[in-house]
């Protein structure tokens, strides 16, 4: 049956569909939540494992909802995809990220900055364009910018993903390949598409302690990594016995709760701050 919203427009659902009520609702509290800067950023530290110094930040997106707290995510990342806002999220994103680089500089933190991207968010075309627009007027070196794509996205539209990638490339931007090792079993990708990171997904990085087969196919994907000239970030690194191996395997860098949580900017101001006495 026909129901008509506050806003006047009408929604057909059934009578007992009482989590397409929920779903509705969701919706437009996202809505509003993209309008009334209810999306907050936190920040992981990546440290670089040869030298134990903090190279970077992943940003990861939070959303602090008015009544039910904060909302990692998993709890309203497909939500924003369906709405159609993922381009929406995506600008926020970048805009506060960027600016937080900017402010990061003026402490004298050159800190990189790694944003994720969906693959949805990248069929926009004039992404290159824009993302080249924020970093310039803000005068930062297009450098300070990680984009981190997934398998999904490379494999989905190879030409596509080749063309965005390209011209973002062109900018000085790095792209990461996140959750490496997880998405499909062609490595093809590796071979012909400008990447300069791959991000060792963290279930490969878990079980690594106490599995000898799992701790040869992570130093094997270092390798390879590395033989194709790229360098390999471990995600998920929550213990020192894991930070030791992945030094002695020659891993690049680490993130982790071992490291740090992801924070809010002023938190991990005061970690930086910790860390340097
Ligand atoms: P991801 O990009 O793979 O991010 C890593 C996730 O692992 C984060 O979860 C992080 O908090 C968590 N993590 C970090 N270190 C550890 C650890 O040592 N142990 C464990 N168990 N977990 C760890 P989070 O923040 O909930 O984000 C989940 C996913 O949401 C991200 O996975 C990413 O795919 C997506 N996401 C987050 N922010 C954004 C965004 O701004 N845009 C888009 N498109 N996706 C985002
Ligand atoms: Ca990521
Ligand atoms: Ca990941
Ligand atoms: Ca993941």
């Amino acid at each position: 049956k026909a129901k008509s919203t506050r806003s006047g427009h009408h929604v057909y659902q059934s009578d007992d569909d009482s989590h397409g009520d929920v779903r509705l609702r969701t919706l437009q509290e996202l809505r509003s939540a993209i309008g009334d800067d209810e999306l907050e950023l936190h920040y992981q530290p990546k440290v670089d494992l040869a030298s134990g110094n903090v190279q970077g930040v992943e940003v990861l997106v939070r959303w602090n909802h008015p009544t039910r707290g904060l909302l990692l995510p998993e709890h309203f990342l497909e939500l924003v995809e369906e709405a159609g806002l993922m381009h929406a999220l995506t600008q926020i994103v970048l805009t506060k990220a960027l600016d937080q680089a900017v402010l990061w500089r003026a402490q004298g933190e050159l800190l990189t900055i790694a944003v994720n991207l969906s693959a949805s968010s990248l069929v926009d075309r004039d992404l290159p364009d824009r993302i080249g627009a924020m970093i310039g007027s803000r005068g930062l070196p297009a450098s300070v910018l990680t984009l981190e794509v997934t398998e999904e996205f490379l494999l989905n539209d190879r030409e596509r993903a080749r063309d965005i990638l390209t011209r973002l490339r062109a900018l000085g931007v790095r792209i990461a390949v996140d959750d490496f090792g997880t998405g499909y079993s062609s490595l093809a990708y590796l071979r012909d598409l400008p990447i300069d990171e791959l991000k060792l997904d963290q279930s490969f990085v878990f079980p690594m302690i106490d599995d000898e087969r799992a701790a040869t196919l992570v130093s094997s994907a270092i390798a390879l990594a590395h033989s194709l000239g790229l360098q390999m970030v471990a995600e998920g690194v929550e213990n020192s016995v894991a930070y030791d191996e992945l030094v002695r395997f020659g891993c690049d860098s680490a993130q982790g709760y071992l490291v740090s949580r992801p924070v809010p900017a002023e938190e991990l101001n005061v970690w930086l701050a910790d860390r340097k006495v």
